[in-house]
């Protein structure tokens, strides 16, 4: 069973995704934080994000997936990163880089090959990000489009980063969002929109117990339909 979940930053995704990936015993694939390593990439290379860099950066770049204990870990090259994806640094650059195709194209290759392995081995994975119901598996039996209000989502980010001890401000914190997500939902190469056949879902007034139920539930109903 592949699980998709798609969607504006700050919307509930990742934490829907990993706790409705563990009450159903699947693995859960953060795309978001795939892009997230290859901005670190970036970053680290000092290089600008153009398709000449990313030629460069991808040759001597590989963004792998390994899960411990259940857990996604992010791997460029030997290095586990998934500790330093999260920084605002890395938010600023990291949907530039996703506009670049070689980079798409890469990171589409990795998610299906890692998406079908774990759904070989556990029964089903749940992955999150923005064009996972539309481009990486359009065929996949459950889609969920995850939206929520831009000031909710703001707050939830700030959080975040304060949990992080990051100092920012509610108000740098939400333009950020916006921008990115103008830059997620204009881009030429799969930009962020819902699936014809996905379910939207508005986290807004939802507690993160009703988005899982939610999730699950769906899930539930298309075994239960399709078996
Ligand atoms: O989900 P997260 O906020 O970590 O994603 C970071 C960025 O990665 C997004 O703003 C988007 O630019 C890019 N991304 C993407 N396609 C995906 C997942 C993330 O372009 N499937």
């Amino acid at each position: 069973m592949i699980v998709t979940i798609d969607g504006p930053a700050g919307s509930g995704k990742s934490t829907t995704a990993r706790r409705a990936a563990a009450r159903l015993s699947y693995v859960y694939l953060d795309t978001g934080a795939m892009y997230r390593a290859v901005a670190l990439g970036f970053l680290r290379a000092d290089a600008p994000a153009t398709i000449a860099s990313a030629e460069t950066v991808l040759s001597s770049l590989r963004v792998d997936v390994q899960y411990r204990d259940g857990t996604m870990q992010v791997f460029l090259g030997d290095e586990a990163v998934t500790d330093r994806l999260r920084s605002a640094e890395v938010g600023r650059i990291v949907s530039d880089i996703s506009t670049l195709e070689p980079i798409r194209e890469y990171m589409v290759e990795q998610q299906r090959r890692i998406g079908r392995v774990q759904a070989d081995r556990h029964g089903g994975v749940v992955l999150d990000g923005r064009d996972t119901g539309t481009v990486v598996f359009p065929e996949a039996p459950v889609k969920i489009f995850m939206v929520a209000d831009i000031d909710e989502r703001a707050r939830r980010r700030l959080q975040e980063h304060e949990a992080a001890g990051e100092e920012i401000t509610f108000e740098e914190v939400r333009a950020e969002i916006e921008q990115r997500d103008e830059q997620d939902r204009t881009r030429d190469i799969a930009p962020l929109r819902r699936a014809d056949d996905a379910t939207v879902l508005d986290t807004t007034d939802c507690t993160i117990a009703e988005q899982v139920e939610l999730v699950v539930d769906h899930v539930k109903a298309q075994d239960a339909h399709g078996t």
